[in-house]
């Protein structure tokens, strides 16, 4: 007595059912009992993860209803790369007269994340299939040699070989060609009895998540259910499978994979799963996404000069000039005359004695926290809510990290006191990237004189945005504190980025001569990586002059932030900023992501910023404004803003 034996199994990610594997057996009896277990602990150690469901079932199949087929032959290609794979694809169809082979190969590329298989009039390329989503789905047949199984592992040659004979053997069907989903297996093929079973290795890289099949038919239109129905429900046993050949044990052990892929699959279930946006425009006040304009209330390009003509007639001449490589770190064959004059324009800005470039405000932090105590014990008092940036420098740094609470300057005294270090720094965001507040700089500086530590502040949000001229956290407080003297103001190391206000990328420490001397022998970042290209320090240096010719700028950005807080308070929403950033409050990701989501098809587009740029259940709505936002658009924002946050009530 034979019985068909089937197992599926998947996982619900975001509500819906991922397929994690699935696998069928046709058996005596006597094997029912290993092969449930089997088929079981298949599913539950499956490189795509844990799932949540399995389904096992199990029927009595009518035995003289069972065809009996040869297996096809096997041979393997010499192809050693997909490209190769694709060609000798186009050229096996052609053996099957199949002229549009090319076209039917870029289909199968194309199907990704079909479980199913595609039906194709090979002549007329009509997909044939009722259903496009799902595909045709083979069952009901194995092998022999599988009537005693003896492990849990999917033997891939074997059961795709069972599959294509079975398929090549259906009415109408010429031919099979096949990817395999599976991520660690390369091998794809092309079946047909004209000319067997052919391997191709390398069909895809290793990793990746995604194949597909095609049937191709030939025959009359009006044939096709029956070609479905032998496909789906008859039952075959193929019969003489030849031994996997020696190559076919190509499978890596893909073990170190599974935990990627469980990790993945978590990160969806909590909403924490991230993805790309492609924009087709330029970096405005609106932008073209996915085809569709938008607002854009989500850019840290807050003066609007990324397309601004001066700069890019600067950057272009800049390439005319230079190239558009700078070819060597700064300290071998990078060092360009361009460099060295917008570190300079840099210090007029701040007013410091020297300036150091580093190729990202990332590499910027990393660098100098990281150079700074180099053969020395310090402590580095950083507060909680400063940009990852800076804290991986501190691990970097290798010191002890003392985290004190935000902008809680008792806090900061007390830890100083606690530890009282013979060598140190503060560390803050000028800034805060997140929550768009801003640190508490005198007290900052005061204690840091006090308990002679350094002190450092990250103006990445703050360049171009605060302080009357937008020259930052200084000017800023200066204009508060009339009665305070420069030095009471001014940090040792102001590190700023010039991908924000400046429109361009990179990053930089401004300080006294003799630190930046010292920075540029040790900070590791700065040492060790390609300088800056020529373009992007064009960039830089056209937007800094602009800034410095046009303070009505900033003036108007900063305006932009007190209109856009008003307005929100007309629907209740309190929020409160002196930056260009403005944070909503969520707090529960999932609403937050749902919320930002319906804005973005209502023609918003801004960031839920979830866990772990922020704390969990501490998820916000981040909205950075720019100079060139009208009002218009900001009473747009703040109205739909608030139609989203009762949309969406929290739970
Ligand atoms: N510091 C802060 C506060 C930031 O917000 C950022 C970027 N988001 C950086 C540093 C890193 O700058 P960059 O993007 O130039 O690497």
């Amino acid at each position: 007595m034979l019985f068909s034996m089937k197992m599926r199994a998947s996982k619900k990610v975001l509500g819906k059912d991922e397929h994690i594997s699935g696998a069928e057996r046709i058996l005596e009896e006597t094997s029912l009992e290993d092969s449930a277990s089997l088929l079981i602990k298949r599913a539950i150690s499956h490189t795509k993860g844990k799932p949540d469901f399995i389904q096992l079932k199990v029927e009595q199949l009518a035995e003289e209803k069972i065809l009996h087929v040869n297996a096809l032959a096997v041979s393997t290609a010499k192809t050693t790369s997909p490209e190769e794979c694709y060609a000798f694809l186009v050229q096996k169809l052609l053996e099957l007269d199949i002229v549009r082979g090319k076209e039917i190969v870029d289909l199968l590329l194309h199907t990704k994340s079909m479980r199913g298989a595609i039906l194709l009039d090979v002549d007329s390329l009509v997909r044939l299939e009722n259903d496009h989503e799902r595909g045709v789905r083979v069952t009901y047949m194995d092998s022999r040699e599988n009537f005693f199984p003896k492990d849990s592992k999917k033997n891939h040659f074997h059961e795709a070989l069972v599959l294509a004979t079975k398929v090549v053997n259906a009415p109408n069907i010429i031919g099979e060609i096949c990817i395999s989903d599976d991520p660690d297996y390369q091998t794809g093929y092309i079946a047909s009895l004209r000319f067997g079973y052919v391997r191709l290795p390398k069909i895809k890289p290793l990793n990746y998540p995604y194949g597909g099949r095609i049937f191709l038919y030939r025959g009359k239109h009006l044939e096709v259910e029956k070609t479905i129905d032998f496909l789906e429900k008859m039952p075959v046993l193929v019969e003489n499978i030849p031994p996997a050949p020696e190559c076919a044990k190509e499978k890596v052990d893909a073990n170190s994979y599974r935990n990627i892929y469980d990790k993945v699959a978590t990160l969806k279930e909590k909403s924490l799963y991230r993805t790309l946006r492609t924009l087709h425009s330029p970096e405005g006040a609106f932008v073209v996404v996915e085809g569709k304009e938008k607002l854009l209330l989500a850019s840290n390009s807050y003066l609007d000069l990324t397309f601004n003509n001066e700069v890019k007639e600067e950057t272009t001449l800049a390439i005319k000039h230079y190239g558009t490589s700078s070819g060597g770190s700064r300290l071998t064959t990078g060092n360009f005359y361009l460099h060295e004059e917008l570190e300079h324009d840099l210090s007029l800005f701040k007013g410091t004695e020297a300036t150091l470039l580093f190729n990202t405000g990332y590499m910027a932090n990393v660098g100098i926290i990281s150079a700074l105590f180099k053969n020395e014990k310090a402590v580095i008092f950083s507060d909680e809510l400063n940009h990852a940036s800076i804290i991986d420098g501190c691990k970097l740094s290798g010191q002890k990290i003392v985290v004190y609470k935000h902008n809680d300057m008792e806090d900061l005294e007390e830890k100083i006191c606690l530890h009282a270090p013979k060598a140190g720094l503060i560390l803050s965001d000028a800034v805060f990237s997140m929550e768009g507040d801003i640190a508490n700089l005198p007290k900052i500086i005061a204690l840091s004189k006090k308990y002679s530590l350094f002190s450092m502040i990250d103006e990445a949000h703050a360049l171009g945005v605060i302080g009357k001229t937008g020259r930052g956290i200084t000017e800023y407080f200066e204009d508060k504190y009339l009665l305070l003297a420069k030095e009471e103001l001014t940090p040792d190391i102001y590190m700023g980025t010039l991908s924000k206000a400046l429109a361009s990328e990179g990053g930089f420490a401004c300080g006294k001569k003799i630190l930046i001397d010292y920075l540029r022998n040790t900070a590791r970042s700065f040492i060790f990586s390609t300088a800056l290209t020529p373009a992007s320090v064009a960039s830089a240096r056209a937007s800094l002059k602009i800034l410095l010719k046009n303070p009505s700028l900033v003036t108007k950005l900063q305006e932009n932030t007190r209109f856009f807080c008003h307005a929100l308070e007309t629907y209740g929403i309190v929020t409160k900023s002196d930056s260009a950033i403005v944070p909503i409050l969520i707090g529960d990701e999932k609403r937050a992501q749902e919320i930002s989501a319906w804005l973005f098809n209502e023609g918003i587009f801004l960031s839920a910023i979830r866990y772990p740029t922020v704390r969990r259940g501490k998820a916000i709505l981040r909205v950075a404004l720019m100079a060139s936002h009208s009002h218009e658009d900001l009473l747009f924002a703040a109205k739909k803003i608030a139609e989203g946050l009762a949309r969406f009530k929290n739970v």
